[in-house]
C-alpha cells in the first residue's frame, strides 16, 4: 500500500518517457491512477491518457496540483456515448435482464398465488417469467419472453361443489 507523499510523488521513478507510465490525477476516475504519457516537455509529462478510463487529459500530479496553466480550457470533443431513449429494448431483452435479476426458483403461477415483484413465475402458456410490479393488490405484471402481461393473483379460487 503505497500511500500518497506529498512533494515527492514521482520522485521515484524519475522521470518516464512518452509510451511509459505516469502517476496522475485522473478527473474521471477521481483519484490517482496510471497514465500513459502521450507527450512531454522537457521532463515533465503534458499530456497523459488514463490507463483505466482511457480518457486523455492534461497531465496533473496527485498531490501538488501546482499546474503552470489552467487544464480546464477547452475540453477535447472526445468521444460521446450517446444513449438515447428512442430505442426501446426488446421484449426479449427485457425478459433477459430480468430473468438474471430473479431471484430463487420458478414458483408455478397460479391464480390464488400471492408474488411479489421479483418473483420467478412458471406459467403453463408464457413460459418462465419474472414478475416486474404489481399493478395492483390482485394484480401482478409479469415480463415473460413474448412480453409484459398481466396476471390476476391472490383471487379465491373458485370452489367447486363437487
Ligand atoms: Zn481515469
Amino acid at each position: 500500500m503505497a500511500s500518497i507523499q506529498t512533494g515527492k510523488a514521482t520522485a521515484a521513478k524519475g522521470d518516464a518517457g512518452v509510451g511509459g507510465y505516469v502517476d496522475a490525477l485522473c478527473g474521471k476516475c477521481k483519484g490517482v491512477t496510471s497514465h500513459i504519457v502521450l507527450a512531454k516537455v522537457g521532463v515533465k509529462p503534458t499530456r497523459v491518457e488514463c490507463r483505466t478510463c482511457h480518457a486523455m487529459h492534461q497531465f496533473k500530479a496527485g498531490a501538488a496540483a501546482t499546474a503552470g496553466k489552467p487544464a480546464t480550457k477547452t475540453k477535447a470533443p472526445g468521444t460521446r456515448s450517446v444513449r438515447s431513449r428512442a430505442a426501446e429494448p426488446k421484449p426479449e431483452e427485457a425478459w433477459a435482464a430480468s430473468m438474471r435479476q430473479a431471484r430463487g426458483d420458478a414458483l408455478k403461477y397460479e391464480p390464488g398465488g400471492r408474488y411479489v415483484a421479483s418473483n420467478r413465475l412458471s406459467h403453463a402458456r408464457f413460459g418462465d417469467g419474472v414478475v416486474v410490479r404489481l399493478s395492483s393488490a390482485t394484480v401482478c405484471e409479469v415480463v415473460f419472453k413474448t412480453g409484459t402481461v398481466k396476471l390476476i393473483m391472490g383471487s379465491t379460487p373458485a370452489r367447486r361443489s363437487g
